[in-house]
């Protein structure tokens, strides 16, 4: 059957910020058929494409997005867990929607540690191989640490695996950030052997972790600067700058860790953009340090 997209559906409650617009044009492919399919009606059309995991990282705008919106979260349809290699370690073989928590459980119910710190994290495999989402710089806990190879596919060519390492992950960026390549699968390796116990007490020292220092019971997109390239955390420096609270319709710098800002309630993109500006105005005022937003603006 040809393909068709749904017109304008809403894609707020389709972030964790709850913000932003209808997509002119909507798919949520759960096959790869389905989703090539998706790929070449926006290129036929001659149509903006935007693709969006779990939306955990993302502010869309008030107005909506023009063109095709595919939405990845239900697109998981590749996973193999590979055979042991020689030095015991195991590739995990997923398509990237996947969501993050459930591959540190996959990790955990084969036996191997280091994957617990994306229980925390609500975001897709394709989401976090674009962003290297994990810890801060230097911390060994990063998306391009446990993922080795991805097959990615550009409008109008064939999908091809590639090393992670050639899309230059570094501290929250890849190459992969703003380009029109398409995360269609990951490979990641497990490695850590650990026991089922250990495994246990780790995810529940991450969530306790968590749940003490983070807002997680409004909106938010977690954090929303990226810490200085000098190694400081941006929640610090605006903690310093004494926006804890600050207020912008909707939007609130979270009390609680003020690198994140919560809706609560009605906030709009303009209302979260404009306390961006705010903060960074604040900070780069006080310590002529501009604080760069890790949040990807997707514009109209
Ligand atoms: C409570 C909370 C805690 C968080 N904690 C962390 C944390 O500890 N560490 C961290 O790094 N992040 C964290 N985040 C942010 C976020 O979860 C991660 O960045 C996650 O990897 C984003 O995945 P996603 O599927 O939601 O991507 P989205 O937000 O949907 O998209 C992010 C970007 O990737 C692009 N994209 C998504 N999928 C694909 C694909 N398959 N192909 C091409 N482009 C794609 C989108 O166009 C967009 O530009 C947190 C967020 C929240 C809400």
């Amino acid at each position: 059957m040809a393909f068709r997209p749904e017109r304008d559906v809403p894609l707020a409650p389709l972030t964790t910020w709850k913000i932003g617009g209808p997509a002119e044009w909507y798919a949520a492919p759960r096959t790869r058929e389905d989703l090539l399919a998706a790929l070449a009606w926006a290129k036929t059309e001659g149509c903006p494409l935007t693709i969006l995991g779990r939306g955990s990282n993302v502010l869309l705008p008030d107005e909506g997005l023009s063109g095709l919106t595919v939405v990845l979260r239900h697109y998981a349809p590749e996973t193999v867990l590979h055979g042991e290699a020689g030095d015991g370690s195991r590739l995990f073989e997923t398509g990237a929607g996947f969501s993050l928590p459930r591959l540190a459980r996959e990790a955990a119910a084969a036996g191997y540690g280091g994957y617990s710190f994306y229980i925390g994290i609500p975001g897709t495999v394709g989401g976090a191989v674009v962003m290297n989402a994990g810890f801060g710089p230097g911390d060994e806990r990063q998306t391009a640490h446990r993922c080795e190879e991805v097959e990615a596919l550009r409008p109008g060519e064939a999908p091809r695996w590639r090393p992670y390492a050639d899309f230059g992950p570094t501290y929250r960026h890849t190459a992969l950030i703003g380009s029109d390549a398409v995360v269609l699968t990951a490979r990641f390796r497990f490695r850590e052997r650990a026991s089922a116990e250990s495994l246990r007490q780790a995810t529940a020292e991450h969530l306790a972790m968590r749940k003490r220092m983070q807002p997680l019971t409004r909106p938010t997109a977690g954090s929303v600067f990226k810490g200085t390239s000098e190694g400081q955390p941006a929640g610090r420096l605006i903690d310093e700058a004494g926006l804890k609270g600050l207020r912008i319709g909707g939007a609130v710098v979270s009390e609680k860790h003020a690198n994140w800002i919560e809706n609560h309630g009605g906030a709009t993109a303009a209302d979260v953009r404009a306390l961006i500006v705010r903060i960074q105005e604040r900070v780069q005022a006080r310590t002529g340090i501009f604080l760069e937003p890790e949040v990807r603006m997707l514009t109209p």
